[in-house]
């Protein structure tokens, strides 16, 4: 078996699941590395194992799908066609002077002990995060980014709180809600700062995709059963507690995207759970010198990056949900068993996935211009609102460093602030920098995908497995 070729998948939510499956279907030996405990991803993500969930299904949409995913991960297991490496926090790739790439990661909870892995090639499949943008009380106990009160329930079957607002903007707000409604959280409202009438001027890609408006269309039902309140063309101003949240002030939106004033409302809750939309890890990616497009890792038809042996897939290629994401997994997966077995692959082998591709990317593409935070979105930050949390880097702070030292850029108003210089190197406070400071959000370049001890580093080199 050592003498196949050997392919690095990194991520097995649905984008790391498919290509698994289509490069082992095909004759080559891989390795799938996730920083979870189980796979599946943000989307398919699975309560631990301890907590015997009876009816894990409760809480997923596609789980047919999911149950093939993983019960061919465990046949290719079984047969030693795929390693499957849980707890796997890969830090980064390197490309070999003689070929090929090594994989570093750090494993465990702890992530302290190192392991370093050869690869002939490697898939990128690592997903992305939520964007949240700061607005003053966002930093109080009870707010919660709506993704993560999701994944709360989906892996630890824990809620969030018992009265949750989920507000911000984009189609992931839409199974938040209606999973902590149907969880037995009342959730008396749904804050979405985009206007449903845009959806009108989009009814080509929309009619490309009935499953997806029959999704929609679902959501919505749930939201009227549940009695979830939905306040479009609306806008979170300001969360309020002491100790943590007990309330937030929601205000509607003008045509420009200002709040109006007089139409403040305050809603009492005790979990804010607030999205702005999801961005794509690229650090993997950026380590390597591939090209970005924008936020996005940039690949062609093959799914391939510009860097030789390096594919990806998904979430960090573009947002667009968890079906592009398999068709993306398949072609990456189908590409470089082709590839890693010297033979030029044949598009035709992946067509109706290619087909799927298309017309999700353009479904996405529309709803993305019709998802967005409210125009005015900065106007809300006021000068004591904490940006930058692990530094402690306020609004007023930032816009001294833009109006009065001249920073005209993210890494100027970090290297004059330290907003972006903490734990976390930006990837929470790079999009509300980038706004105050008025300039685009440029890739940062950071070395690795996470923080490493210096002693694994001193080390690095030594520890490598095939
Ligand atoms: C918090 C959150 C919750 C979401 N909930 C929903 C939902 O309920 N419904 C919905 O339709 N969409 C949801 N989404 C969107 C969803 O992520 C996508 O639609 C879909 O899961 C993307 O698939 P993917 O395979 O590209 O990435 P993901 O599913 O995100 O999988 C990426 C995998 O890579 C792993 N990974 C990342 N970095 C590393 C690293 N450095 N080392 C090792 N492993 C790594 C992660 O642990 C993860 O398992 C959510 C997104 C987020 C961020």
């Amino acid at each position: 078996m050592t003498d196949r070729p050997h392919l690095a998948v990194l991520g097995a939510g649905p984008a790391g699941l498919a290509a698994t499956a289509a490069a082992a279907s095909h004759g080559v030996r891989v390795t799938l590395l996730d920083a979870a405990t189980r796979a599946g991803g943000q989307f398919y993500r699975q309560p631990a194992a301890e907590l015997r969930a009876r009816r894990p299904q409760a809480l997923h949409h596609q789980w047919r799908t999911w149950e093939r995913l993983r019960d061919g991960l465990r046949a290719y297991v079984t047969v030693g066609a795929v390693r499957h490496l849980t707890d796997h926090h890969v830090w980064c790739v390197e490309r070999r002077p003689s070929g090929g790439l090594t994989v570093h990661a750090l494993l465990g909870p702890e992530q302290e002990d190192p392991v370093e892995m050869r690869a002939d090639a490697v898939v990128l499949a690592t997903g992305g995060y939520e964007k949240v943008l700061p607005f003053p009380g966002w930093t109080l106990p009870g707010v919660v980014t709506a993704g993560g009160a999701q994944a709360m329930l989906k892996g630890t079957l824990a809620l969030s709180g018992r009265t949750a607002v989920v507000a911000g903007t984009g189609p992931l707000l839409l199974p938040v809600a209606t999973g902590l409604a149907a969880a037995g959280v009342e959730v008396p409202a749904l804050v979405e700062s985009a206007d449903p009438k845009a959806f009108v001027h989009r009814t080509r890609a929309l009619a490309a995709q009935p499953g997806k408006v029959a999704e929609g269309a679902r959501y919505a039902a749930q939201l009227l059963r549940h009695r979830v309140r939905l306040l479009a063309r609306h806008t979170v101003v300001e969360a309020h507690g002491t100790d943590r949240v007990e309330a937030v002030t929601v205000a509607a939106l003008d045509a420009d995207g200002r709040v109006r004033p007089g139409t403040s409302r305050r809603i009492p809750c005790d979990t804010l759970a607030v999205g702005h939309g999801m961005l794509p890890h690229t650090d993997l990616a950026e380590t390597l010198g591939c090209r970005l497009d924008g936020t996005d890792v940039h690949v062609d038809d093959e799914q391939r990056t510009d860097v030789p042996g390096v594919w990806a897939a998904g979430e960090t290629t573009g947002i667009g949900g968890a079906a592009l994401s398999l068709a993306e997994g398949h072609i990456a997966g189908r590409s470089a068993a082709a590839r890693l077995h010297g033979t030029e692959p044949d598009p035709r082998a992946w067509a109706a996935a290619a087909k799927s591709r298309t017309r999700l990317r353009e479904f996405f593409a529309a709803l993305g211009t019709v998802y967005a935070p409210p125009a005015h979105w900065t106007e809300q930050i006021t000068d004591d609102t904490v940006v930058c949390r692990c530094e402690e880097v306020t609004g007023g702070t930032v816009r001294e460093a833009v109006a009065e030292l001249g920073a005209g850029d993210v890494r100027t108003v970090k290297l004059l602030t330290r907003a972006g210089m903490g734990w976390c190197q930006g990837r929470v406070c790079g999009p509300a920098v980038a706004g105050l400071t008025g300039c685009g959000l440029t890739p940062s370049r950071r070395p690795f995908a996470r923080p490493v001890p210096l002693g694994v580093l001193a080390r690095a080199g030594e520890h490598e497995d095939q």
